[in-house]
């Protein structure tokens, strides 16, 4: 597929596409997963990829969208881009905190010597949404966040809190503030780590609103937007991985595939066509300084739903081999199904799409 890039675009596709291969080819002893990150860690600083996610003031590359989703979708060609280690911390929500809130928090956070967690699904049962009161020079916060991916590590949470008179506001919470609660910690079928929490009258300084009070939903919105375009990404190279997967497979049996596994192998190429344009696309119009949100949604929808279809379509074409656990698909499945949720389910996307037509008559789709 012609991509339209630029001589240093196309550079990076190919450190990146080098780097993929790299670490493609580690022996990886599954008994250390922190040596395993340390040493893809060194890889992708070495290959010029790990300090695209940081920006330049923070002696990062502050890499493009179009520059990121090369690198995501290379990597994920592959099929190692989901692996720890290869991007460096991304200042993301806290680039917006107050200079005395980046040097206590931001500094440690990019050394790598603090984790943090992001705060915004409440629990289905909540009568509230979080909530908190201001007193004085500080903010009481109550209420309860249920699924903080890395949350039994986090030092802190970035956390989407309404503001009595003020509104929604992103608010930095330490866990070791009292009335912090870490109440379950789980892991997702995809292997990733969470926690859920709550707030009992836990006291903030109102210095650590991120951003201005109010703007809250906005800055919360900015985040879920770069994590979409990385999923996006992510989805959009494990689509190219399954369909050279099932490619192989087919080439490989003696019999010529038969008329109902060529259109089922024609299908998920069309498919995975359509989301990798509109990525592109999308990834170009956010290079623009367009705003592109209902864009955004929409290949996050492609990619996720294109990337679910083609390895339960490739799972049936291998067969029962796939299923085994040691087998990739079997792998991918369980990670791409958490994708059609995290950062928006389908449906919500979908309805939040006809919103902006339907009834604040914003956006281009
Ligand atoms: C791997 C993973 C990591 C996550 N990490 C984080 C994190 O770090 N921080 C965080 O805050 N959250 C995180 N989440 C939670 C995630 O954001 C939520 O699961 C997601 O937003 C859906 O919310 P919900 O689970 O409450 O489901 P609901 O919103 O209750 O949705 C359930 C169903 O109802 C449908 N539905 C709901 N509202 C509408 C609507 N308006 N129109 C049409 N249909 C609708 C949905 O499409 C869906 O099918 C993570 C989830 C996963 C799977």
């Amino acid at each position: 597929m012609p991509d339209f890039l630029t001589e240093e675009q196309s550079e990076l596709r190919q450190q990146a596409e080098s780097l993929a291969q790299q670490i493609s080819e580690m022996e990886m002893d599954s008994s250390d997963p922190k040596k395993i990150q340390l040493q893809i860690r060194e890889k992708s600083k070495a290959a010029g990829i790990f300090h695209l996610t940081q920006p330049i003031e923070y002696g990062g590359l502050g890499g493009t969208a179009i520059e990121l989703t090369i690198a995501r979708e290379s990597l994920a060609i592959k099929n190692v881009g989901h692996l720890p280690g290869i991007f460096g911390p991304n200042p993301g929500l806290l680039s917006k905190a107050s200079k005395e809130m980046k040097q206590k928090f931001l500094d440690p956070y990019l050394a790598g010597e603090i984790e943090s967690g992001f705060g915004f699904t409440e629990p289905s049962d909540a009568q509230r949404h979080t909530w908190a009161k201001p007193e004085g020079e500080e903010l009481v916060i109550n209420g309860a966040k249920s699924y903080v991916t890395g949350g039994s590590n986090a030092d802190f949470i970035n956390t989407l809190v309404e503001v009595e008179d003020m509104g929604p506001a992103m608010i930095l919470i330490e866990t070791s503030r009292p009335g912090v609660e870490l109440k379950t910690a789980f892991s997702s079928v995809d292997g990733s780590h969470h926690a859920s929490f709550t707030f009992s009258n836990v006291r903030v300084p109102k210095s650590h609103v991120i951003g201005e009070a109010g703007t809250g939903m906005t800055r919360a919105l900015e985040q879920v937007n770069s994590v979409r375009m990385a999923i996006a990404a992510n989805c959009i190279g494990l689509n190219q991985f399954v369909c050279d997967l099932v490619a192989d497979t087919l080439k490989s049996t003696n019999t010529d595939p038969n008329h109902e596994t060529r259109v089922k192998f024609g299908r998920m190429r069309t498919h995975a066509f359509a989301a990798r344009s509109s990525v592109y696309r999308t990834a170009r119009l956010i290079e623009a300084g367009e705003n592109c949100v209902n864009e955004i949604m929409a290949s996050k929808i492609l990619a996720s739903e294109s990337i679910a279809e083609l390895t339960d379509i490739a799972i049936q074409v291998v067969g029962g081999e796939a299923l085994i656990e040691s087998h990739p698909l079997a792998s991918i499945f369980r990670r791409v199904r958490a994708t059609r949720l995290a950062e928006g389910p389908t449906d919500t996307l979908h309805a939040n799409i006809s919103r902006g037509c339907l009834d604040l008559n914003l956006g281009r789709i």
